[in-house]
């Protein structure tokens, strides 16, 4: 899942001495969550093409002699919206594949990929691969660039990452929260999507061990997000009506009739 930022946020001065950033030049920064601290640096890489570490962009030449020439790996692209693995329910994740070579790959695969977005989660289709594979991950240094209060709202905490097969998510009370939402693999835009507060994953670890996770707040809506993946499920097809928008204009107001952001 992608995360939000705030359009004051995205307008914050660079807090980096060097050149100042031409936002014209550069609308992408405007939808990176990314700070501009990091954008700098990483440069923004498309998310219709395949691409690499940047270990694969590194010339070969002036390492070669030190001998650091690094494995070169390609990572798997995101795909977006209309791919038809998107849109249809992945299959389990059999005992059998877990330590499997293939599947270990995958997980680490997901890893990176999330955090070169950078991103709080993600599912395996959305990498193309049809399995209930999903990970999750939300940073202190990701939460510092969103305001305090909009934190606090959307109880918003940091977690450690987590890979969860094969996840089964139930619902713990009928609390529920709106917000706007954004996907990978729906680059640019934003809705209003309604969320329960509290939620309990069931799965497996990617060491085939039975994990179990309890969630409130932003941690559970950004589970019920990615479990909803591995169901064809994407936030565009439970959101709110005419809350539909690009990242540019989500404070402008809501349509009338719409529900607020916040807990019911
Ligand atoms: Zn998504």
């Amino acid at each position: 899942m992608e995360v939000i930022r705030r359009l004051s946020q995205r307008f914050t001065p660079t807090p980096l001495a060097g050149k100042p950033i031409n936002l014209y030049k550069t609308p992408q920064f405007l939808h990176s969550r990314t700070p501009i601290i990091q954008s700098q640096h990483k440069p923004i890489l498309n998310p219709n093409r395949p691409f690499s570490s940047s270990t694969s962009r590194s010339p070969a030449s002036w390492l070669s002699g030190f001998g650091m020439i690094k494995k070169i790996t390609k990572l798997p692209r995101i795909l977006q919206a209309g791919h038809p693995v998107l849109h249809e329910p992945a299959r389990e994740v059999t005992v059998e594949e877990i330590g499997s070579d293939r599947v270990q790959k995958i997980i680490d695969d997901m890893v990176q990929v999330m955090r070169r977005r950078p991103g709080v989660g993600l599912a395996a289709p959305q990498i193309g691969i049809p399995l209930k594979i999903i990970v999750v991950e939300d940073l202190k240094e990701y939460i510092a660039e969103a305001p305090e209060e909009e934190n606090i709202a959307q109880d918003r905490r940091p977690f450690d990452l987590l890979v969860i097969l094969n996840p089964k998510l139930r619902k713990k009370s009928d609390k529920s929260a709106f917000f706007f939402e954004g996907c990978l693999s729906v680059g640019g835009y934003r809705a209003l999507v309604e969320r329960y507060l509290e939620v309990e994953v069931n799965g497996l670890g990617r060491d085939g061990k039975p994990i179990k996770v309890e969630a409130c707040g932003w941690q559970a809506r950004i589970l019920q997000h990615e479990c909803d993946h591995l169901e064809g499920t994407m936030y565009v097809d439970k959101m709110v009506k005419r809350t539909f928008r690009t990242v540019e204009n989500v404070d402008l107001p809501l349509a009338n009739g719409c529900p607020k952001q916040g807990v019911r």
